[in-house]
């Protein structure tokens, strides 16, 4: 299992400054959750940890390797976005399986990977279909059977349920709490919602304005917010 480092991590944009030196380590197999009030730089510090942004200073460490100056595609990480892009023109099947078809992966391998991936999404009667014939909740699993499939150590979410209504949302929460039992994988999930912090997260980091306001369980953070920002945030009792 693999840990995540992040060592003074800074972010300009011009002469904004976004990130403005984040230490921060996220163990092995935990849940870490980054909450924040938009535009505090939960994305930025995702995209800085997945490779598809490069910081401006600092280190990433990804299973003890520093992968600052590394490529997204050899940090072993897998990210899934709020709006994910399945081919309309392929099934289920073929967008889950579409990375190690890429990767000219055998046919016999790609398929037995596929119907281990579609069993643990519940995906497994929907292999044939295209993606208009599913629901938003459906099409959302099969975006992370896309990340699943390549066998991650570290998955990223860019709040991953912000487009589902509220009961998909829940029922998803729950589902994507019981993938990381299963997986036991390192997750990162960003998101604004106070609940899905609450209720997922092993541990969760609060940021604003490009800096770490608290990192805790969330009962810490809940009886003991280190700020009222924090306290504001989690929704803490007065
Ligand atoms: P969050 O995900 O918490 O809503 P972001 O990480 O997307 O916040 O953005 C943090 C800040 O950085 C915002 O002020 C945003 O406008 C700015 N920002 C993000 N990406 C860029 C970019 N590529 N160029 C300029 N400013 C950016
Ligand atoms: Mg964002």
């Amino acid at each position: 299992m693999t840990s995540v480092v992040l060592e003074n991590v800074r972010k300009s944009f011009g002469s904004l400054d976004v990130m403005k030196g984040v230490d921060l380590t996220v163990d092995a197999g935990e849940f870490c959750v980054f909450v924040g009030p938009s535009g505090c730089g939960k994305s930025t510090l995702l995209r800085i940890i997945s490779g598809l942004e490069t910081s401006s200073s600092g280190k990433v460490f990804i299973g003890g390797k520093d992968v600052t100056d590394a490529e997204p595609s050899k940090r072993g990480i897998a990210m899934v976005f709020q709006s994910y892009a399945l081919y309309p023109h392929l099934t289920v099947g073929e967008n889950i399986g579409f990375g190690l078809s890429l990767a000219k992966r055998p046919k016999a391998e790609i398929a037995e990977k596929v119907k281990q991936t579609a069993d643990i999404l519940q995906l497994s009667h929907l292999l044939d279909r295209k993606p208009k014939a599913l629901s938003g909740g459906q099409r959302q699993r099969v975006a992370i059977g896309r990340a699943i499939i390549r066998n991650p150590k570290v998955f990223l979410f860019d709040e991953p349920l912000s487009n589902l209504d509220a009961s998909l949302r829940s029922q998803m929460r729950i589902e994507l709490t019981e993938l990381h039992a299963k997986l036991g994988a390192t997750m990162i999930y960003v998101t604004h919602d106070q609940v899905e912090a609450m209720t997922m997260a092993d541990k969760i980091v609060v940021l604003d304005g490009g800096r770490i306001e608290q990192i805790g369980t969330p009962m810490t953070l809940y009886n003991h917010p280190a700020t009222p920002f924090v306290a504001g945030f989690i929704g803490s009792p007065k």
